[in-house]
């Protein structure tokens, strides 16, 4: 709309930390438009008027009033701030949809809510009517951001809306979750039925929103580079590859930052001793309370590898267990921390029984001992069939515990292989495997566990190297206003 250095941005999502979250998505975009905030961007966060979401902001004003498309009555946009970065929040107060108990996608039972599209529609829709001429208010944004299939109906609407309007980029943080749904949403929804064609929304024979979104918007971006070219082959683009593929001129992938005050080895109130680069002596104190805390034999020499993740086939789960099984006879201590897979977990459990002292595992989310192990560990496993970021690979090279990992998306991205090269140039901050095959998997945790116990040398080098690194949302924030500012010119 205008060519302004600095465009205004709206920022729509279906959950943003800390008002809402049930994964990783709630964390960008409670911490991503808040560091565009804070470099002095026009940004604001569209979210849903949750019950959650009204209980936590108190201080709303009306900011604008529509009507709304799909059910009766009308929508009332309600402007608040978030609480720690002072970013504005628009919030789609409408009851009937969205203040109600169980979770922003499904009942307390765990059923999808039947009126999803409606719900996700209606997010889309007002994401949209922001980014058009109709926006009555005092602020119109030159660009809408629309996150994952919950807001990808909204560049869909914008291209058919008449008038001027806000550039479109729709962000990728879950290639798996398409909000597929039959094919007469398009008219309930008000969707031109010229739009349901394979050059459109169409996705065999249903509406698909996600692929509204990739269809549709201005740009297309993902959580990692490495993420962005896989996802145009068939292996890892569940189905959207040819539409990537042919897009591939508009989608770029912008790695994730972490929170770098939450996860700071300096500061961090969860450790045993708080330790730096320069004190790396004081990460011992960490091994030592955790093995106590976990039941692991006190053994400051034996190898510690360490896995917090969700127990799964994605993050290599199965592998995981081969790995320990045969390692833990070598004089190598493994802890996980983590839920899912009903019988992997009970593997894991059985396993743990026959080596007791040597594997300690730890089902269920614990914020606390995620930390205790960052820092108490000496390596760090990831071994992921796909990780479109990943955090983990992160706060563990922050932490000092060099991470093992399959270099697969934001894997590939964020660890430095420690080839001879890499080392030579103190670059090297992990060590990563090409081929996802348990044999090159557990070569390359044997080749971590070499270095750990025989190069130590080496071993300081992975670690301090990996402390040095920036990954700071300030970093990644940089990039997408670069994005922006390329749309805006
Ligand atoms: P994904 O979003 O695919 O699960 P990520 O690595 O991107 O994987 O993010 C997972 C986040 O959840 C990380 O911050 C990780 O430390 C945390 N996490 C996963 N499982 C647990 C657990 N059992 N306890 C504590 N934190 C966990």
């Amino acid at each position: 709309m205008t060519s302004a250095r600095h465009p205004k941005v709206l920022f729509a999502t279906s959950e943003a930390h800390p008002l809402i979250k049930t994964g990783g998505l709630a964390d960008v975009s409670g911490a991503l438009p808040s560091a565009l905030h804070a470099l002095g961007i026009d940004i604001k966060l569209l979210i849903p008027g949750y019950r959650a979401v009204l209980a936590k902001c108190r201080d709303m004003t009306p900011f604008a009033t529509l009507a709304n498309p799909f059910a009766p009555g009308e929508i009332h946009l309600m402007e608040s701030r978030l609480p720690e970065s002072g970013l504005p929040v628009l919030i789609v107060a409408y009851d009937a949809f969205y203040n109600r108990d169980g979770g922003p996608y499904q009942t307390g039972g765990g059923n999808d809510w039947p009126d999803n599209p409606q719900r996700f529609a209606l997010l889309s829709y007002v994401a949209a009517w922001l980014g058009s001429r109709d926006n009555s208010s005092a602020w119109q944004p030159d660009i809408v951001h629309c996150n994952d299939w919950q807001t990808g109906l909204a560049p869909a609407y914008l291209r058919f809306w008449a008038g001027r309007k806000a550039s479109s980029i729709l962000t990728i943080h879950n290639l798996a979750y398409q909000g597929v749904f039959a094919a007469d949403m398009v008219h309930a929804l008000h969707l031109p039925p010229e739009s349901f064609k394979l050059q459109g929304l169409e996705y065999y024979g249903h509406l698909s929103f996600l692929k509204a979104g990739l269809f549709y918007c201005d740009r297309i971006t993902t959580v990692s580079p490495t993420y962005a070219r896989e996802i145009q082959h068939e292996t890892l683009g569940f189905g959207m590859q040819g539409l990537l593929h042919e897009r591939r001129g508009v989608l770029s992938g912008i790695i994730n930052g972490i929170d770098t005050q939450e996860w700071n080895p300096e500061t961090d109130p969860h450790l045993a001793k708080a330790y730096s680069a320069q004190q790396l002596n004081d990460k011992a104190l960490n091994k030592s309370a955790l093995q106590h805390d976990i039941g692991l034999h006190l053994d400051a020499h034996a190898p510690l590898v360490a896995i917090v993740s969700r127990i799964t086939y994605q993050k290599g789960s199965d592998t995981i267990l081969g790995m320990m099984h045969d390692l833990v006879r070598e004089g190598v201590q493994f802890v996980l921390l983590g839920s899912g897979d009903k019988e992997l977990e009970r593997a894991f459990r059985k396993l743990a029984l026959n080596h007791p002292g040597r594997i300690s595992i730890n089902i269920g989310y614990d914020e606390r001992l995620s930390h205790r192990i960052e820092a108490g560990a000496d390596i760090f496993l990831m071994p992921s069939r796909f990780e479109p970021c990943g955090l983990n690979q992160m706060y563990s090279q922050r932490y000092g515990t060099p991470p093992v990992a399959h270099a697969t998306g934001g894997l590939a991205d964020t660890i430095v292989d420690a080839t001879a090269e890499n080392i030579a140039s103190g670059r090297a901050s992990g060590i990563l495997f090409y081929d996802m095959h348990f044999h090159t998997a557990i070569a390359a945790l044997r080749h971590a566990i070499h270095l750990y116990r025989h190069e130590p040398k080496v071993w300081r080098q992975l670690q301090i190297a990996g402390m040095a690194k920036d990954f700071s949302w300030q970093k990644s924030a940089q990039e997408y206003l670069q994005l922006y500012r390329s749309l805006n010119l």
